[in-house]
């Protein structure tokens, strides 16, 4: 993608004023999606499944699974319950741009996750939200309630034998309950522990029975995808990453925000033009493209890369949740690199020994360094450690804190040998 990007108008969040309200929503063709899907002969469930697959609405939660991939891992109808989990428990440093649509157009995300639960015939949807973003809660129920009313929720939808409950519920502020297992036990009404895959939530969810989780903006896509059409959804942005996505710029740039654009601009085009580029004309130093544990690159590693799958991919990295973090030339790898581990020590459940102990040490050889007591071979230790706490343990939070670990030392070497090489000094 060259600059055509800056001719691109907002879909997810449009500059409509007062889109939160449903009377807005509807004049602007709010809920005729949902309605085509459930009353319409031109559409099935497995029609729906079908034209959200070829769209390939990659999992805007990070992981960028195909959506309509994972609703036809679900098993066909018994007349049981089945449920729908929205992931709104975002808390990934670095990533804040479900909260948007939460405030701007929440009735999008409520018609994208009614269609999914007719999609896939389920019965009741849960949306679990970050239990900090309390002012968001109270926009959501205000906007289901609201859908209620106008019969969008409830018993025998537009008149069909179809009906669905959905219901918000938020959580306590701890990361580990948007990892989708714990997110279900939190559900249940337990501790946040994730659950050993397989078997996948599509065969053995809430109470064990079948259950899809999406988050937040990928279902806000999906009464796009019924509206315009699957090759209408492909034809935005990167060709094996397509649509519309919520840019979350934080960090040493500006003008941070979130900003939506297509998939696939150039990493330089985000950072110098919308978020108006680094603070106090300063250098870019790196970026850490789509949430915390996604691997950090070197300025010199941005060039040619945009931000998409493929590309970030080529350069050492993923697109994750787009949340992009931008750091200048005066960053402090070591102490930046702490602060991670710190996070994900903090948050581990202490489930794994490899997690438990493991983010634990993390943390504190990276603290010996940081505060100048390192030597060398700590860097080789930590970098040792990474191996031993990657793909041993049953959720990938292992995984997300032995990236940045690996990624950072190897990207930055020079910066944590100089701070070991100083403390040898001192010592001497
Ligand atoms: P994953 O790749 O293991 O799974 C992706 C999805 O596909 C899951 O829903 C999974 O159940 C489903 N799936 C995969 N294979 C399947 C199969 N064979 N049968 C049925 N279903 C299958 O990733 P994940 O654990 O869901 O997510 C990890 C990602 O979450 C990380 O990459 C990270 O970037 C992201 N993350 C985001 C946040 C945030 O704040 N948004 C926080 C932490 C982590
Ligand atoms: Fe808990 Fe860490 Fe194991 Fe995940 S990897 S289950 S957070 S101990």
């Amino acid at each position: 993608m060259a600059s055509d990007w800056k001719s691109f108008e907002p879909v997810l969040i449009p500059d409509i004023p007062n889109l939160e309200k449903i009377e807005v929503y509807e004049k602007n063709g709010g809920y005729e999606s949902l309605k085509n899907v459930v009353t319409s002969s031109d559409w099935t469930p497995e029609g729906v499944v079908n034209e959200v697959k070829a769209a390939n609405i990659r999992g805007r939660g990070g992981a960028g699974f195909n959506a309509g991939l994972k609703w036809s891992f679900m098993p066909k109808p018994d007349g049981g319950p089945r449920y729908l989990a929205c992931n709104g428990d975002e808390s990934e440093p670095g990533t804040f741009k479900d909260r948007k649509i939460f405030e701007y157009n929440p009735h999008l995300f409520i018609e994208g996750a009614l269609i999914a639960a007719y999609a896939m015939q389920i019965t009741t949807i849960y949306v679990y939200v970050r239990g900090e973003y309390i002012s968001w809660v109270n926009m959501m129920e205000k906007a289901l309630q609201d859908a209620r009313d106008k019969g969008y929720i409830g018993k025998n939808l537009f008149g069909t034998d179809y009906s669905v409950e959905f219901e918000i519920t938020y959580g306590a502020g701890a990361y580990i309950c948007g990892e989708e297992t714990s997110m279900l036990e939190s559900l249940e009404g337990k501790r946040g522990y994730p659950r050993v895959k397989p078997p996948f939530p599509a065969q053995k969810g809430l109470w064990g029975r079948p259950t899809t989780i999406n988050n937040i903006e990928t279902l806000a896509n999906v009464p796009l995808v019924i509206k315009n059409g699957a090759d209408w959804f492909k034809g935005i942005g990167a060709e094996n990453h397509p649509g519309p996505v919520l840019y979350g710029i934080s960090g040493h740039v500006n003008r941070p925000g979130v900003y939506e654009l297509p998939t696939g601009v150039p990493v330089m085009d985000l950072i110098n033009d919308v978020a108006q580029g680094i603070r106090g004309g300063k250098k870019l130093k790196a970026l850490i493209p789509g949430g915390s544990s996604t691997p950090v690159l070197r300025a010199d590693q941005l060039e040619n890369t945009s931000m998409d799958s493929d590309s970030l991919r080529e350069a050492g990295s993923m697109m994750g949740t787009a949340g992009m973090i931008v750091m200048d030339e005066d960053t402090d790898m070591v102490d930046a690199l702490w602060r991670i581990s710190h996070f994900y020590h903090h948050e581990s459940c202490g489930q794994c020994t490899p997690c438990r102990e493991g983010t634990g040490w993390a943390e504190k050889i990276l603290l010996k360094i940081k505060n100048g007591d390192g030597e060398i071979r700590d860097l080789d230790l930590l970098l040792d450690l990474t191996t031993q706490m990657e793909g041993r343990t049953i959720c990938a939070l292992a995984d997300a804190a032995a990236w940045p670990i690996r990624h950072t030392i190897n990207r930055f070497r020079d910066e944590f040998e100089a701070r070991c090489k100083k403390s040898v000094h001192a010592v001497a």
